[in-house]
């Protein structure tokens, strides 16, 4: 048998499962770890110490949530949805990271992680972004910080995203179209790596649960401010602080992680995820990864993705841009492989589906990713009893997907 204590990070007290599971090394199980090359090894070790010695740093948490409060807006409200509950023969409560300043969860580590630079003396930060979500939420972080910000955005990705780049040209970022590859999202984050190779001293702030030791860790550590509010204010509504049920999306990983860091050891919780099935998962138009993905190394870590047989990462599809990546966080990889988690692929059509009933019955909008996670609540009807409790993320608002939800007005 397992001890839990092998688990546990000692470098981590604050954290119900040292850190959600990660061991000393960045590992998940099998998955995890960080396979970079040897010129960044010192830059990687100098964060993690950074970042173990934050994580614990009383004036460092005062200051995050002094931002997290009256920046950000948090507490983000939980909300019961009282038509949707009706709808599902149950009671679903609604976390609104939708609410968020800026629009999504994302604002959460981006915030942690430039103060973290700041305290590491960074003066350069450095980006990946794909539908400019991530972007977004980093080039803010930059001009509150007085930082010096350069995204790296996929050619196709700057084309088909004009407002978000605006959005950060306004607030002071480079960005930087990359032409490798397909323009996307990988190409994106290649591109960042070899500019962080090359350039040490930047900071570079990664979007979700992905990346090399520390980073899955270092994000899901920013983003459980998600679960930590959704406990007491489960305690406040419904009288205990756990849900029977949590939902969430998964791209990288980080909004499902930040809400399901608190409960992973808590046999209480059922947790369900959702990824994109794009067209289907059997037609190849697809990016569920977990469904579908091998294990492999993407990005500096060991994790499930979509590949053929030479290795070769297989371009991902969904109408999502926020979930369309090959890869996976590799928490998300363990906590499938070993049964913690049940994963769903959810097809375009579902998710916009889902994103209508949502408007129609609350009055919410969500963004398309979130619409991925609401889609389940249809995958499930039935299994959803009278008297259990649901809690699911709604990741972001849906602003930016207009144009996609406008083609399918009925
Ligand atoms: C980026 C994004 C996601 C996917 O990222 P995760 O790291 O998996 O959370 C989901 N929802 C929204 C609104 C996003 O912007």
């Amino acid at each position: 048998m397992e001890n839990k204590d092998s688990f546990r990070d000692e470098t981590n007290t604050n954290s119900p499962l040292g850190v959600g599971g990660v061991s000393p090394f960045g590992y998940y199980g099998e998955f995890g770890g960080a396979y970079i090359p040897e010129i960044l090894h010192g830059t990687v070790e100098k964060l993690k110490e950074a970042y173990f010695a934050i994580k614990t740093d009383e004036s460092f948490k005062a200051e995050y949530y002094e931002l997290l409060k009256h920046y950000v807006g948090r507490p983000s409200p939980l909300y019961f949805a009282k038509r949707l509950s009706a709808e599902y023969g149950t009671n679903i409560y609604l976390k609104r990271e939708d609410l968020n300043h800026t629009g999504a969860h994302k604002i959460n580590n981006a915030l942690g992680q430039i103060l973290l630079a700041k305290r590491m003396g960074k003066t350069r930060i450095i980006a990946e972004t794909g539908a400019g979500q991530h972007g977004v939420a980093t080039a803010t972080a930059c001009a509150l910080m007085g930082l010096e910000c350069i995204v790296f955005m996929g050619k196709t990705d700057v084309e088909r995203q004009f407002l978000n780049v605006q959005k950060m040209r306004m607030l002071g970022a480079t960005v930087e179209p990359v032409i490798s590859g397909n323009m996307t999202l990988k190409d994106a984050t290649n591109e960042a790596i070899r500019y962080w190779c090359s350039n040490p001293d930047s900071f570079y702030i990664i979007g979700s649960t992905v990346g090399p030791h520390p980073y899955p860790d270092m994000v899901a550590f920013f983003q459980s401010v998600i679960s930590e509010e959704i406990k007491w204010q489960l305690q406040e509504q419904v009288g205990r602080d756990y849900p029977d049920y949590l939902i969430a999306c998964v791209g990288g990983g980080s909004n499902a992680m930040g809400t399901y860091y608190h409960y992973l050891d808590d046999d209480r919780v059922k947790i369900i995820s959702a990824e994109a099935g794009g067209l289907g998962v059997e037609t190849g138009e697809t990016a569920a990864t977990i469904s579908i993905g091998t294990t492999g190394i993407i990005h500096g870590a060991k994790t499930l993705l979509m590949q053929d047989e030479d290795g070769q990462i297989i371009e991902p599809y969904s109408i999502s841009a926020g979930l369309d990546y090959p890869g996976i966080g590799p928490a998300h990889a363990h906590f499938a492989s070993i049964g913690r988690t049940k994963v769903y692929p959810v097809n375009d059509d579902e998710a916009l589906e889902a994103a209508f009933e949502l408007t129609r019955l609350e009055g919410i909008i969500p963004a398309i990713e979130s619409a991925h996670a609401l889609a389940i609540l249809k995958k499930n009807k039935g299994n959803f009893k009278q008297d259990e409790v649901v809690v699911l993320t709604v990741s972001g608002r849906g602003d930016k997907d207009m144009d996609t939800y406008v083609k399918y007005f009925k």
